[in-house]
């Protein structure tokens, strides 16, 4: 048997559109799937267990396909280079097949796998795969990276986008090859908190929700994607595309297709045009660490690393519980708290409010949200959070979300809150965005005790976000006046 190629799969847990499996396959030649579990890493890793159920939920199933397609996953425990000695010498591969990744650690261990592959004399064929451009491929007209998002998209959507590549129709594999067993929380030795999952694990799974969504929700996502309450407003592909269950190209290509037809309505292409957005929201971002690799330690707006944070840990207790008081807030923090997920405008409202409210420094929030977010990746949740704060990329310099207001348009009927936030959902509309406006006949009259069955708000929102708004302007107005 000729000698034959590794094939290491990371955050791309999938047969059908794999870059680096679909090219190994077309050497004709042995192929043999690994899977490395680097306890080390993950001992790093802020991330609960359900995290890691998942993972290994998603691998049981790729190992299935694989083994059905001719070539058994290989799942390896140790550190990767060891890991990689070992195989080196049990198989003698010619080449080692990997899909690109653009996280600082991923690109130093990958560095390291080079190396050492090199040394052994084994070919290193890397794909990319986990994005449609690469952070280095999208530039300015002077050929540096962009920092604002809207000129980032204007030259990343007239790129030609790479065609989805099927899935291998059989692959030869090595047998006999001794896999370990699956990274489950328990194998991991990790407590698992979040109970449920609010997106089924695997690419079955991924497949079936796409092509429900690009038929029903994708079509009316420009006027639904913003309330939180409607289950099928977005497409919930962010935990798939976390850990590659479905390819980015395979949701460009089966979006873009649509725009091809002469009488689409108005409303649906605004729709189609508004999702391609987002999927280029999360290359942004990618482009953003990979060119700026410190910014999840350090906020891109330098300066706003002197921001007086008043690290009360009694408040950020209360945003992770949600029990701030604000009824928004407290059930975007629950749905997290118990699916692993939250919505995008929920999102946006709970970053705000922990800067801008708590005054709490926003690496608190990104960790927190890497430790519960089944979707929780370092490039968008960084990029994101430090936007949040205003300590990031991108032009518009001082966003402050009234929790309120942001209720009352994107929930308006309460539908989000009442699910989330049980003891409120008794309450008339009237209150459910505001309960402590109730007086305490109103609250006997409804059934519910402020302070006892629900907070008061622990912060006043008004106050603290014009406290907010004088630091950051007489801080940015400071380093101005220094830097003259
Ligand atoms: C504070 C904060 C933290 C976030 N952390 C993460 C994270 O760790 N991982 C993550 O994937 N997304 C993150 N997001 C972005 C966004 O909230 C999620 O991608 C989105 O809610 C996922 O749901 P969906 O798949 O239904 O999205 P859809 O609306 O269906 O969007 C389709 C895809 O576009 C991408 N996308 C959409 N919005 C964004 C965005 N603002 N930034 C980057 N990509 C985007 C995602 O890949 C998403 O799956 C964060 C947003 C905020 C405000």
């Amino acid at each position: 048997m000729s000698r034959p190629v590794l094939v290491w799969f990371r955050r791309d847990l999938r047969t059908e559109d794999h870059a680096a499996l679909w090219h190994a396959a077309q050497t004709q030649g042995p192929v043999v799937p690994v899977f490395i579990v680097d306890r080390e890493l993950i001992a790093e890793l802020p991330s609960d267990g359900a995290i890691f159920d998942f993972q290994a939920a998603c691998l049981q199933e790729l190992a299935r396909r694989l083994e059905a397609l001719g070539a058994p996953l290989c799942i390896r425990y140790g550190r990767v280079e060891e890991v990689f000695s070992v195989l080196f010498q049990e198989l003698a591969p010619r080449a080692i097949y990997y899909n690109r990744d653009y996280e600082p650690y991923a690109r130093s261990r990958d560095a390291v796998v080079e190396r050492l592959a090199r040394a052994w004399g084994i070919e290193v064929k890397s794909f990319k795969d986990h994005v449609l451009h690469e952070p280095w491929e999208v530039a300015t007209a002077e050929g540096k990276p962009f920092t604002v998002y809207t000129p980032f998209y204007r030259v990343w959507r007239a790129l030609a986008k790479p065609e989805p590549f099927g899935e291998p129709e059989r692959l030869v594999g090595v047998p006999g090859l001794q896999s370990e067993d699956l990274p489950t929380a328990e194998r991991l030795s990790r407590k698992r908190e979040v109970p449920t999952w609010a997106v089924e694990p695997g690419m079955e799974a991924a497949r079936r929700r796409w092509e429900r969504f690009r038929r029903g929700g994708l079509l009316h996502y420009a006027a639904q994607r913003d309330f939180p309450a409607l289950a099928e407003g977005t497409s919930r592909m962010s935990p798939h595309l976390r850990f590659g269950t479905i390819s980015i190209r395979r949701l460009y290509a089966d979006a873009v297709a649509l725009l091809e037809d002469p009488t689409l309505p108005a409303e649906v292409r605004t729709s189609v045009e508004q999702f391609l957005a987002e999927l280029a929201w999360r290359e942004f971002f990618q482009h953003v660490l990979w060119h700026f690799p410190e910014t999840p330690q350090r906020s891109f707006r330098r300066w706003m690393d002197d921001f007086p944070w008043e690290g009360s840990e009694e408040h950020f207790r209360a945003w992770v519980e949600g029990r701030t008081g604000y009824p928004l807030v407290d059930a975007a923090m629950r749905e997290l708290k118990q699916t692993g997920y939250m919505h995008n405008r929920a999102r946006m409202v709970v970053a705000s409010f922990l800067v801008k409210d708590l005054h709490l420094d926003w690496r608190w929030g990104e960790r927190y949200f890497r430790s519960r977010l089944l979707d929780g990746e370092l490039a968008a949740n960084v990029g994101n959070w430090q936007w949040a704060a205003s300590a990031g990329v991108d032009a518009r310099p001082l966003r402050i979300f009234n929790p309120v207001l942001q209720s009352k348009r994107f929930d308006p009927e309460g539908l989000y809150i009442r699910r989330w936030v049980p003891e409120l959902a008794a309450l008339p509309l009237d209150y459910l965005h505001e309960p402590w406006r109730m007086s305490p006949q109103e609250q006997a009259r409804w059934g519910l005790r402020l302070g006892r069955d629900y907070p008061y708000p622990i912060v006043d929102h008004a106050e603290r976000a014009a406290r907010f708004a004088e630091r950051f302007t007489q801080l940015k107005r400071h380093t101005e006046t220094r830097r003259d």
